[in-house]
């Protein structure tokens, strides 16, 4: 491995002075996909790019993909990248510091005159938050052959306006079919949005796969009555069964090392002197396994079908499947190595939050580097990660790209 180094300063530099598109003044960036902030942002990186020499390619989606040539013309891209879009209450790191620190890479490989043997690419996906225009990572899943280009194209927002349209206004709309900007393998730095690398002391988490989600609606049915005149054991009272239902979805989350989270719940024609006749929940469960999140699904629906319920039958309705995601085990390596490389403490993760990094392993070799964020905030003005830590994030991502770009396997 080559001793090449990123420049700290100029990446924070980049970092703050990107910051400005859409920022505000609680610190954070709105900068929703298709804007007219996003499309500072993006001639800002087009421009900066092409100073390095590279090759801009727009897609039909607005995926953007910067190219810098390697020694060998024959081989494939060694991709990085991740997304420039935010959340209404965003941060100034989702999403931002993996691209801008791919671009520290180009930006350091540029100024110490490096060439890689295979040539490296610099890639901003549209519309990963999918605050604007649903469902999120719209785009990487049209580049997997996940979702079609048409049916991107027609989503709308909610004022109406589509994808398309939206996209031709601020003239990111491009010539590349999508899927056809080949590259061979995607490593994405990303926040890790949650607090086990900060908890833990750990600069670098070394991302082996994504987590599965499984989402379901649960309805409870007991009978709605009169608050003061029905008595107690005559009661079937479904908010009681839905109190049962919390507390044993967290009890199978803590004994199968999974997480699960009833975000909604409510009281269908709530009033306060009626007793609860319907109640609706929604459960989000959580695993690396799929054999885990299939051993969590069966054994709620054992609870329920258990005699706590059988006054107040509950049933339950799975409404989305998104399997596990195994990252590549060389890309991985080219992680782990990285990082020890530059003697930062780090620990593997499996992450917690979908990425376009769930997409891209679909059809390229694909891991991530996460790197801490203060107390896990992430989707919030408040965001925080040291300098320090954008830093290590993008020397571990150097070494990695270096170790593929280079590599002869
Ligand atoms: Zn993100």
């Amino acid at each position: 491995m080559s001793n090449l180094t990123i420049d700290s300063d100029r990446l924070w530099s980049s970092l703050m002075e990107t910051a400005r598109f859409g920022g505000t003044p609680d610190g954070g960036i709105r900068r929703l996909t298709l804007t007219a902030e996003d499309r500072q942002v993006r001639d800002w990186l087009r421009a900066e790019c092409e100073a390095l020499g590279c090759t801009v390619a727009i897609d039909a989606l607005g995926n953007m993909f910067a190219t810098r040539p390697g020694t060998d013309p024959d081989a494939l891209p060694i991709a990085m990248g991740s997304h420039l879009d935010t959340q209404p209450t965003g941060g100034k790191f989702d999403g931002v510091l993996g691209v801008l620190a791919g671009l520290e890479v180009l930006r350091a490989l540029d100024a110490a005159g490096y060439v890689t043997r295979r040539p490296l690419m610099l890639v901003n996906w549209t519309n990963e938050e999918g605050s604007r225009f649903s469902p999120a990572m719209i785009s990487s899943g049209a580049y997997a052959g996940v979702f079609t280009v048409d049916d991107v194209l027609a989503r709308t927002d909610a004022q109406g306006v589509t994808f398309g349209d939206a996209l031709e206004g601020i003239g990111y709309a491009g010539e590349a079919p999508v899927g056809s900007v080949a590259f061979g393998e995607m490593f994405e730095l990303h926040i890790e949005q949650g607090p086990v690398l900060e908890h833990e002391g750990k600069t670098i988490g070394i991302v082996t796969g994504v987590q599965g989600i499984r989402w379901y609606d649960l309805t409870v049915e007991g009978c709605a009555a009169h608050a003061g005149t029905t008595p107690m054991p005559l009661r079937r009272d479904a908010l009681v069964g839905a109190a049962e239902i919390v507390l044993i979805v967290h009890r199978i989350a803590l004994e199968h090392d999974g997480v699960a989270t009833i975000g909604e719940i409510g009281v269908v024609n709530a009033s306060r002197n009626v007793v609860p006749g319907e109640v609706r929940l929604t459960l989000d469960l959580r695993h690396p396994e799929t054999a885990a999140l299939e051993a969590m699904e069966k054994a709620v629906e054992a609870a329920l079908a258990g005699p706590a319920f059988a006054k107040t039958p509950a049933r339950l309705v799975r409404m989305w499947d998104s399997p596990p995601v195994a990252f590549d085990a060389n890309c991985i390596a080219a992680v782990r190595e990285g990082a020890a490389a530059a003697g930062y403490p780090a620990r593997e993760i499996v992450s917690g939050a979908g990425h376009d990094s769930v997409y891209t392993a679909r059809v390229v070799p694909t891991s991530m580097i996460f790197v801490p964020c203060k107390d896990g905030l992430s989707h919030n003005p408040a965001e925080s990660a040291t300098q320090a830590d954008c830093a290590a994030g993008a020397q571990t991502l150097l070494n990695a790209m270096l170790a593929r770009a280079d590599g002869t396997n």
